[in-house]
């Protein structure tokens, strides 16, 4: 049997939001979430618009989504 040392990683259920924060759907997290960050959106490729010309759903038209980034 391995016992695994959890206390590394501090999972906090009750983490601070930023209510009020605007999400988009293309978003995995709120702006400020740790281990997450600012990433051009691949829906639209950062411009904010499908080709079409409508704004991208994903990002809201910003060309940018929230994303978690995968360390290591
Ligand atoms: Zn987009």
């Amino acid at each position: 049997m391995v016992e695994r040392n959890a206390s590394r990683v501090q999972i906090k259920p009750n983490a601070k939001r930023q209510e009020g924060a605007q999400l988009n759907p293309g978003d995995q997290a709120g702006p400020g979430t740790p281990g997450t960050g600012e990433n051009i959106c691949p829906q639209c490729q950062g411009r904010g618009r499908l080709e079409e010309g409508r704004p991208c759903p994903d990002c809201g038209g910003s060309g940018k989504i929230i994303e978690g980034i995968g360390g290591g």
